[in-house]
């Protein structure tokens, strides 16, 4: 069963650390994502699981067994990448087909299974088709079908769904999960689509720099993270620099600039400089009545689809509310004031980072 252990991978071209000591272990049939900016190392990583690239130092152990000097083909496993094409002399059909023919799986069972395939990338009428006849979306599709109706009980999909139209692509990527459960695979699915990881995930690994920065389940991450790089990355988030002034049961209040922030974090010391971060869906704003604990003046306003985005001053610091599109307060417009609410529930406090804010949330 193909439970995959990474154990210590590193992986340095010269200077560059591609892969710095990573550590991971991807249980049987578990739906993991490695998510992460640019230059990271998620391809480096899924690459060494594969056998495509050496590591440096390090072990990658699948089923228990050790791969290390094993070919791609010797490691049962079914891939996407980018720069692996499709059999170019194989039409659809026997692209879809060719590891169940290989394995020497049944007629029926091999057919019924790329009969779903092709439903499930939607071109049963292309099955004739040869790859260069197909366009790159089609082409990409193809290359996910062949690779989950390979026989091989483990995933590694690079990118499997990146040159896809975004809604084919968020139709898509729940057909795939679906399609692993049913068949109860393990697949490893790297992306740099926060949203595409979070949907159809059972794990999130978050990298940056070689490194894995934190993983956990979706929600999780995204509501709870430990440290700013994942708040940052994971969705979006406004970070206010400040000190505890209160500290209770309940929680602490934190003061920035002047307004006080409550929070429900009660292992911090009064006096302690902190960051808070809070998701702009949890600051809400209304129209002033009364005097307002807290009073913000509209800076700008943009409508992104599904939500209105507010970019408040508070005491001098900017912050983004977010309200659902149809049921933001009416009339609200650049320069009027507001009464702004903070769910304190929702609001983290973290340590600073040593190396300052905008080096730690940094992409870089
Ligand atoms: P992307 O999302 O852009 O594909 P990634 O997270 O997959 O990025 P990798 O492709 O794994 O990142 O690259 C990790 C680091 O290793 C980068 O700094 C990259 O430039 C470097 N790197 C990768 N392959 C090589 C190579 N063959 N020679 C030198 N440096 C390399």
């Amino acid at each position: 069963m193909p439970r995959v252990e990474v154990v210590g991978l590193s992986k340095t071209y010269g200077p560059i650390k591609a892969l710095d000591d990573v550590n991971l272990t991807i249980e049987d049939r578990e739906y993991v994502s490695i998510l992460g900016p640019s230059g990271c190392g998620k391809t480096t990583l899924i690459k060494c699981i594969a056998g495509i690239i050496e590591p440096t130092r390090g072990e990658v152990y699948i089923g228990g067994r050790a791969v290390r000097g094993l070919m791609p083909e010797d490691r049962d496993v079914g891939y996407v990448f980018q720069e692996i094409a499709l059999f170019p002399h194989m039409n659809v059909w026997n692209n879809v087909t060719y590891g169940p023919r290989v394995k020497g799986w049944p007629a029926d069972r091999t057919r019924s299974l790329a009969l779903e395939m092709l439903d499930m990338i939607g071109l049963e009428d292309r099955s004739n088709s040869y790859p260069d006849e197909l366009s790159g979306g089609a082409g990409q599709k193809t290359a996910v079908a062949r690779a989950v109706s390979s026989g091989s009980t483990l995933l590694l999909l690079d990118e499997p769904l990146g040159a896809l139209d975004a809604k084919v692509r968020a139709d898509l990527r729940y057909r795939l999960r679906d399609l692993v459960k049913e068949l109860n695979l393990t697949a490893i699915h790297v992306t740099h689509d926060q949203e595409e990881a979070m949907s159809i995930s059972d794990r999130v690994v978050v990298m940056r720099a070689g490194r894995i920065v934190e993983e956990g389940n979706p929600m999780r991450l995204y509501l709870r993270p430990k440290n700013v790089f994942t708040a940052n990355f994971l969705g979006e988030a406004n970070f206010l620099q400040g000190k505890v002034v209160e500290v209770g049961k309940e929680g602490a209040v934190v003061e920035v600039g002047g307004c006080k922030l409550r929070t429900r974090d009660a292992s911090r010391k009064l006096g302690e400089e902190v960051v808070a971060c809070v998701r702009p869906e949890f600051v809400s704003i209304r129209r002033p009545a009364g005097k307002p604990a807290l009073r913000g003046v509209i800076r700008d306003v943009a409508f992104k689809g599904g939500v209105v985005r507010y970019e408040l001053s508070i005491s001098g610091a900017s912050v983004f509310s977010d309200c659902a599109a149809g049921l933001e307060p009416e009339g609200l417009q650049r320069g009027d004031e507001v009464e702004v609410e903070v769910d304190c529930e929702n609001v983290l406090v973290f340590q600073p980072p040593p190396e300052g804010l905008d080096r730690a949330v940094s992409l870089e």
